[in-house]
């Protein structure tokens, strides 16, 4: 037993968001035993469910689950592939969440909130959409047939228009660009597209639009007409599934990552300060670019060509933060709970340079990335949240990363590039990935690195091989 023990290979995980505790279960469950695994969380707690919160049961219809995931974690059948695919094998039970976006302005000048101008459904599942107060019938018939006439240039568009990508001369296109070229009407993109968009992206709209139009338009074209699920009763579940035998250690911040010899040397600090030394087989960063350039000094330079940005996601009652809207939206909300029918109500909300959504649950109210005050006094929880962004730089920089042809690497050109799994050295996070910053991105890099390693990955595998 012992001489087994001896004989695995020790791999250290550092980080335990989703990509880091999928890629943890994958490797620890190899059928072979042939690794220990041991994962380092700066957090008191595992990372994955660490700034979600509790409302008292008072506060929520009683069919709703209390536990509010924060940030939320929303997924589709055509982006979330893997991810479903995970939650199906784990036994994670979801449900179908629809959604109503209600559109308004902030002014930044008087600090008011102006009644919404439209109120969207996911995947369009409610037609005619709401009527806004204070649009007459004619006024609202213009916009439906205005906006209907916008969208259907810019799904045709994503399904037949490729976005350029980068040639010796040019970076690849951006968002911005491409909405140009297609001349998609600006009045639309900056009232409708960019704070959709932005509820997803959580950036400034500048940031959005800088975006590589392939992330937007394959985005667009793989949730087109798909349902959000979300899980019942948060990630908690998820996260205590996926953890289970794992060995973790807390209050345990890394440092710094270095090739030592044959082995990988971590160096980590506890909660008293006290500096540790460990060698292990492979790495594993499971943390955002900054994280990684800071730990690892061959990622360093190159590391600070990804942006990642901070902010928050406010859990409180402060309901004058939608009083423009709320009449009519409490009205529609309480017959949609009637009818068994639970949209979830997003108040989107923009000035002119970013936008803010608060997610309503029941008199619970999230605001993600704020840019309109909160009373102090009405709140409940706050939590600061990381957002990796794209950019055509970046996007170019992860996919030399994950997906250089080693074969071509001979010295010296292989000391010049990082590649993942160089010197057993491995990246996975939801920015790891050719795609949006988003959950996918953490199961894609996790799959890949357990594949790496000989890891059978059991939900790819079909009832005929099992
Ligand atoms: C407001 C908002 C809403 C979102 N909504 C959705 C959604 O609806 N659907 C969706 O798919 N995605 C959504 N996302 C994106 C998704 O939640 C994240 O991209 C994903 O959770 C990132 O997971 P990760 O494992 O890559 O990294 P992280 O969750 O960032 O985990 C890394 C962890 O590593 C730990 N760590 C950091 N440094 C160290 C160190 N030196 N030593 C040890 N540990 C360390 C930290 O505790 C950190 O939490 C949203 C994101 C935000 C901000």
């Amino acid at each position: 037993m012992t001489e087994q023990k001896h004989a695995k290979k020790t791999v250290a995980v550092i980080g335990s968001g989703m990509a880091g505790l999928v890629t943890a279960y994958l490797i620890h469950q190899d059928k072979q035993c042939r690794y220990h695994v041991e994962v380092f969380e700066t957090q008191d707690q595992l990372s994955l469910d660490s700034a979600s919160y509790t409302i008292s049961s008072a506060d929520v219809y009683p069919s709703l689950p209390n536990r509010i995931d924060i940030p939320m974690r929303a997924f589709d059948e055509g982006f979330h592939i893997n991810l479903k695919r995970m939650y199906d094998y784990l036994g994670v039970g979801y449900i179908t969440q629809k959604f109503v976006y209600s559109l308004s302005k902030y002014s930044t000048v008087d600090g008011k909130k102006s009644p919404p101008y439209f109120f969207h459904s996911s995947s369009n599942h409610r037609f005619p959409p709401v009527r806004p107060e204070g649009y007459g019938y004619l006024q609202w018939i213009v916009q439906i047939m205005y906006l209907a006439a916008c969208y259907f240039w810019f799904i045709v568009c994503c399904f037949v228009v490729k976005p350029k990508m980068a040639s010796t001369s040019k970076e690849e296109e951006t968002l911005e660009v491409y909405v140009k070229r297609i001349r998609l009407p600006w009045h639309f993109v900056k009232n409708y597209l960019l704070p959709l968009m932005s509820s997803v992206t959580t950036c400034s709209h500048d940031a959005l639009l800088s975006f590589p139009a392939l992330d937007a338009v394959d985005y667009a074209k793989r949730t087109y007409r798909q349902p959000h699920y979300t899980v019942i009763g948060g990630v908690q579940g998820v996260q205590s599934k996926l953890s289970k035998g794992l060995a973790v250690s807390f209050q345990a911040t890394v440092t710094s990552v270095k090739r030592a010899d044959t082995k990988l040397e971590v160096t980590w600090v506890d909660s008293n300060d006290k500096s540790h030394i460990s060698y292990f087989d492979h790495v594993v960063m499971a943390v955002t670019p900054d994280v990684v350039g800071a730990l690892f000094e061959p990622l360093r330079e190159v590391m600070r060509e990804i942006p990642v940005i901070w902010g928050e996601s406010v859990v409180h009652y402060d309901s004058s933060a939608i009083a423009n809207s709320s009449r009519l939206l409490e009205k529609y909300s309480a017959k949609t709970q009637k009818a068994g029918d639970q949209a979830q109500i997003m108040h989107i909300t923009s000035d002119p340079l970013s936008t803010e959504s608060i997610h309503q649950q029941s008199s619970t109210l999230v605001t993600n990335f704020p840019i309109s005050p909160i009373d102090p006094n009405k709140i409940a929880h706050r939590a600061r949240l990381a957002r990796v962004l794209r950019t055509p730089k970046s996007r170019e920089i992860v996919n030399d990363i994950f997906t250089l042809d080693k074969s071509e690497l001979k010295p010296p050109k292989e000391e010049l590039f990082w590649y993942n799994g160089k010197d057993n050295v491995w990246l996975v996070g939801a920015w790891c990935w050719d795609g949006m910053v988003l959950l996918e991105g953490c199961i894609v890099s996790a799959m890949r690195v357990a594949t790496s390693l000989g890891v059978e990955i059991p939900w790819t595998i079909t009832s005929s091989e099992s």
